[in-house]
């Protein structure tokens, strides 16, 4: 029931219960009055009854003395009273006005008429003594007659009063039992009233008002201070506070839902700030390496709770291989092949977990409660990569983070793209297609950076030129593809035996230059021997037809020995020609004598 209906009729019945108790006080009051009419009623009957008994009895003493004296005095005085009995008549009037019972009529009458008779009695004995009969007045006044009609009078007199007595009696117990009944019932109603209102007091004011307007209030502040865990009991009263109650609580739940939504606005931009700094940096990232470390650097950040690589599928070999991990990951593969993966299977990202919703990977070890992502690395059709996330717990929330996951995905395969793009671009730029070595444009920049190096730090530079003996030969007899063999083969020769910093060029036609940092001539010198002799050795035959033995003329020239920094390309180039000049198949140092015979310098040597 609502609070306004309680107290209305709270109210209401408060009112009725103190009108109710006015109007018992009122009665009680009236009951009261009766009592007091009552006594009062009661003394004037005594009065009147005494003041005809004392008028009879001063009557009859008036008449006996002026029998017995003769005194005119005691005549005037009985005649005074005589005439006076008309007061005796308008107090019987009087009496006959008030209510009287049957009884009190009755002794009433009585009385009236012994006295009428001892009226007559002594007007009969006043008569005798004016007649100067004073034996008879004086028998007539103490007769039997006489003394019977006075004990008359004062017996009805008596009952009279008896009966009087009883019946005010009676009136004046009715009265003060009306009034106590209605002291009574005022009390009851003015207690009832009290109760009422204390009841109201209790129940609704304190316990459904009071108590939880300060739970309300208490809930309200937590609120304001963004304490969510304070909550209101569900009030399922269909009155006032039962519905603030349930207004607080939709308030509260709406609230919180703001709050997640906020939360979860504020996780979004964090995380798409994040992706979007991770896309920029990556932008600037020339090599796989950079971009491992920048998404190694972003991933957890914007996965905290996810451990990960980033593979990158390598297709010289068919295999995917990890170039950076973060926060450990520890059940993948670092390298393995795509059919590992059913995610690189499918080309759509592939969770494998402990639950066993799905087949879980080949290149995933045993999972125990942690839960597996592997997000391809798509780029123009193709596999360029692959993302793994690792979570410890029980789910990865992948199906939530789906969006960032493509997001992310999608910006690493093409930047994975992009720089595996750029480096093909590079190595067409650097590369002779034919033999895979420097082309000669990547030869001046390294010649030019590391003739600078070498004479900033007076280290020595030497410098190989190397061309392959009577070549056209096999072109001629052997066509052109077999003579791309050869140069592909002293190619292969002149990486092998390319340290660290040198460098193997294609310097044109099927002449090449070698770079030796750190080498003076008598080590460049060295490394073209064991060249010309590694390049000899090997038997090479094309479609089955054995070809040429494949020799090879060197010119070696170092910096500072024989030339500057500027002319050591040429200085190399003159010793070639002396080597050609002196028979090829043979070293020549320049500024040196070149050998006689092939072996001749490894026998100088
Ligand atoms: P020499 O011993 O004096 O160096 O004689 P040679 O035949 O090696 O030198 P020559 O300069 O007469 O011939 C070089 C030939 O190399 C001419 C050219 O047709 C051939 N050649 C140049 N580039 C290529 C190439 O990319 N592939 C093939 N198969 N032949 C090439
Ligand atoms: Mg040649
Ligand atoms: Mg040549």
């Amino acid at each position: 029931m609502r609070i306004a209906t309680i107290t209305n009729w709270a109210y209401g019945l408060t009112l009725a219960l103190t009108f109710g108790s006015g109007a018992a006080f009122m009665l009680a009051v009236d009951a009261d009055k009766d009592e007091r009419h009552a006594v009062e009623q009661r003394s004037a009957y005594l009065r009147i009854a005494s003041d005809i008994e004392l008028i009879v009895e001063r009557m009859t003493d008036q008449a006996r003395l002026y029998a017995m004296r003769g005194e005119p005095a005691y005549k005037r005085a009985w005649q005074r009273d005589r005439d006076g009995a008309t007061v005796i008549d308008r107090m019987a009037a009087r009496l006959q006005t008030l209510p009287l019972s049957p009884v009190e009529a009755g002794a009433l009458r009585e009385a009236d008429n012994s006295l009428i008779q001892i009226e007559t009695l002594e007007a009969a004995a006043i008569a005798a003594v004016d007649r100067g009969d004073q034996a008879g007045a004086t028998a007539l006044l103490y007769g039997d007659r006489y003394l019977a009609l006075y004990g008359d009078i004062e017996r009805s007199l008596t009952r009279f009063k008896a009966a009087m007595k009883a019946r005010t009696e009676r009136d004046l117990n009715a009265a003060r039992d009306r009034a106590d009944r209605w002291d009574d019932v005022a009390r009851v109603l003015l207690g009832l009233t009290a109760a009422l209102f204390l009841a109201v007091l209790y129940f609704i004011l304190a316990r459904r008002v009071a108590r939880p307007l300060t739970h309300m209030s208490n809930v309200v502040n937590r609120l304001a201070e963004r304490d969510f865990d304070a909550d209101l009991p569900d009030d399922r009263h269909q009155d006032e506070i039962g519905e603030v109650t349930q207004a607080l609580r939709l308030f509260r739940r709406s609230t919180i839902e703001r709050e997640r939504l906020e939360r979860e606005r504020d996780e979004d931009r964090r995380i798409k700030d994040l992706i979007a700094r991770m896309m920029h940096r990556m932008q600037g990232c020339d090599v796989e390496a950079e971009l491992a470390d920048v998404v190694a650097c972003y991933a957890p950040q914007i996965f905290p709770d996810l451990a990960g690589h980033i593979f990158v599928y390598d297709h010289a070999r068919g295999r995917l291989g990890t170039i950076g991990d973060w926060q450990e990951p520890v059940l993948s593969l670092g390298d393995f092949a795509p059919s590992f993966c059913w995610g690189l299977r499918r080309g759509h990202p592939h969770r494998s977990n402990a639950r066993g919703e799905d087949i879980c990977c080949q290149h995933i070890g045993d999972i125990d409660g942690q839960d597996c992502l592997c997000v391809p690395l798509m780029a123009q059709g193709g596999i360029v990569g692959m993302l793994y996330f690792e979570a410890r717990e029980e789910s990865g929330q992948y199906a939530e983070r789906s969006i960032y996951l493509d997001l992310m995905s999608e910006n690493i395969g093409l930047a994975l793209a992009n720089i595996q793009l750029r480096a093909t671009l590079g190595a067409l730029a650097t590369r002779d297609p034919l033999t895979g070595l420097s082309n000669r444009r990547h030869l001046d920049e390294i010649f030019n950076a590391e003739r600078a190096l070498a004479e900033s730090q007076g280290s020595p530079l030497g410098c190989l030129m190397i061309d392959i003996d009577h070549f056209k030969r096999f072109n001629d007899e052997f066509g052109h593809d077999a003579g791309d063999l050869v140069m592909q083969h002293v190619a292969q020769v002149l990486l092998s035996h390319a340290r660290e910093r040198d460098l193997a060029c294609r310097f044109g036609g099927e002449e090449f230059t070698m770079l030796l940092p750190g080498r003076d001539s008598a080590a460049a010198a060295e490394r073209a021997e064991d060249i010309r002799q590694t390049i000899r050795k090997v038997a090479l035959a094309y479609r089955g037809r054995p070809l040429h033995p494949v020799t090879v003329s060197i010119g070696v020239a170092a910096y500072p020995g024989q030339s500057d920094g500027a002319s050591l390309l040429s200085v190399a180039d003159s010793a070639l020609l002396q080597a050609k000049a002196a028979g090829r198949d043979r070293v020549v140092i320049a500024g040196e004598t070149p050998p006689d015979q092939p072996s001749l310098f490894r026998a100088a040597s």
